[in-house]
């Protein structure tokens, strides 16, 4: 009997020709990572529970409701990572980088898990690019982290993205600002469900991102954060600012930006897409948050040292630079048609000492008529294409054929000698 799977709900196989997309976001996100002295990291997929309970906070959506835990065999309780800031953060300790390094910065790209609501761009196994600076509390390195998030979507050719900015100030500015926007939202608590009841309970700040419908004219007039931050909290917010304006980068100051996760201070951003024409993709929103969390790194066991970084989403970027064509699948330099009989050894030969010599070089295993071979090259899209059979075996020339040329086009077809060739698909300006 056999049976048939699916994959998991929200979980996607990512597949040609996408997987090319995922690639090219890949090798540009080394490079500028690579640009700025960031090394990677690639920590576990699986954590210890209480890390992401600790970090991320007791009250987020993250924890409470999203996180895929269970217990292993040993009766530990384990969860995939929803977010790399927290392993990196305890990687940084357990290795004693604070001591060896005292400026690290990490980046990392991989698989995150988070058992949510499924929508275009938003699933259940998703990858982030993110990265970490530790070790400086100075608002150059916010500008710094800021700035290799903006560079790497340039890259990209992403520039439809504004950079909004928010800081929630140091550890006194939460306590005050929760007490405010308790009372604030105590009245609308008859409006509230039970659970956004619980919330502003245990941390109000979290009802500011609640999709609560009775609540959203409420979160619109709350008071601002920004409002209730300290003077040295102030100065870096100013001077991140400065530093930003000095090399262009424009940014909106988003007063309502706490971010989902519990352990920022000071600095909060977001890159949002935001098209001048029609919005291609409708939902992409946030392609990257990140921000200063100058507390974690002790909360968690480590010596007292500032970090700040950032997480991009990759399914979304992939989605974003689809719908706007900026890519396009790679495709063979060259097909070779080969004819059956003792010929077809020479040209699998030379199909094969092509490609070791870097070309991208397609024939037919199956070999067989000349008609479906040359249906195969079209289909994946070679640019070239020759037939190799006994004359031209003999007279070490072949007639190449230009596939983007019309039929009509005087150098539709050209002769090549066989010795020339790897030199003659190489060589800039022999062909068009
Ligand atoms: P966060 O870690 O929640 O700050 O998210 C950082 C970025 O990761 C977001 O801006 C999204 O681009 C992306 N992201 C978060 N959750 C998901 C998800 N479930 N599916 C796809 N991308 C996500």
């Amino acid at each position: 009997m056999s049976q048939k799977f699916a994959g998991v709900k929200g979980m996607n196989d990512l597949l040609p020709p996408h997987i090319e997309t995922w690639q090219f976001v890949e090798a540009q996100a080394r490079q500028a990572f690579a640009a700025y002295g960031y090394s990677e990291i690639r920590t576990p997929i699986v954590e210890d529970t209480a890390l992401f309970v600790r970090s991320v906070g007791e009250v987020t959506d993250i924890v409470t409701k999203e996180m895929y835990t269970f217990e292993d065999k040993g009766g530990r309780s384990i969860t995939m990572r929803p977010e790399n800031t927290a392993p990196a953060v305890r990687a940084y300790i357990e290795h004693g980088f604070a001591q060896v390094e005292p400026l690290t910065r990490w980046f990392y790209l991989g698989p995150m898990f988070r058992y949510e609501r499924m929508k275009t761009g938003r699933y259940r196994q998703f990858y982030q690019i993110g990265c970490e600076a530790f070790g400086a509390a100075d608002p150059a390195q916010d500008v710094e982290v800021i700035s290799v998030g903006q560079q790497f979507l340039k890259r990209l050719g992403v520039t439809d993205v504004v950079l909004h900015l928010n800081s929630l100030g140091d550890h006194t500015t939460r306590p005050a600002y929760t007490a405010a926007l308790t009372r604030y939202f105590e009245p609308f608590a008859a409006v509230m469900s039970e659970d956004a009841k619980i919330t502003l309970a245990k941390n109000p700040m979290r009802l500011l991102d609640s999709k609560e419908e009775a609540l959203q004219e409420p979160i619109s007039r709350a008071p601002a954060i920004l409002d209730f931050i300290d003077d040295a909290s102030k100065a870096h917010f100013d001077e991140v600012r400065r530093l930003l304006d000095g090399l262009g980068l424009a940014h909106a100051i988003d007063r309502r930006l706490v971010r989902g996760l519990d352990y920022y201070t000071r600095t909060t951003f977001e890159f949002i897409y935001q098209p001048q024409g029609e919005n291609a993709l409708g939902t992409a929103g946030t392609v990257c948050g990140g921000g200063r969390y100058d507390r974690l790194v002790k909360e968690l066991g480590g010596p007292d040292k500032p970090a700040v970084g950032f997480a991009m989403g990759l399914d979304r970027l992939v989605l974003l630079l689809e719908a706007l064509g900026k890519r396009e699948a790679s495709r063979p330099m060259l097909f070779v048609v080969t004819m059956d009989g003792p010929v077809r050894d020479h040209a699998i030969k030379l199909v094969m000492a092509l490609r070791n010599q870097g070309l991208a070089v397609d024939f037919d295993p199956r070999g067989g008529k000349v008609k479906r071979q040359v249906e195969r090259a079209s289909h994946v899209r070679a640019r070239y294409l020759f037939v190799y059979g006994d004359a031209e075996h003999q007279g070490g020339q072949v007639r190449l054929k230009d596939m983007d040329l019309p039929e009509d086009h005087p150098k539709k077809e050209q002769q090549v000698a066989l010795a020339e060739l790897a030199r003659w698909l190489t060589t800039p300006g022999t062909h068009p």
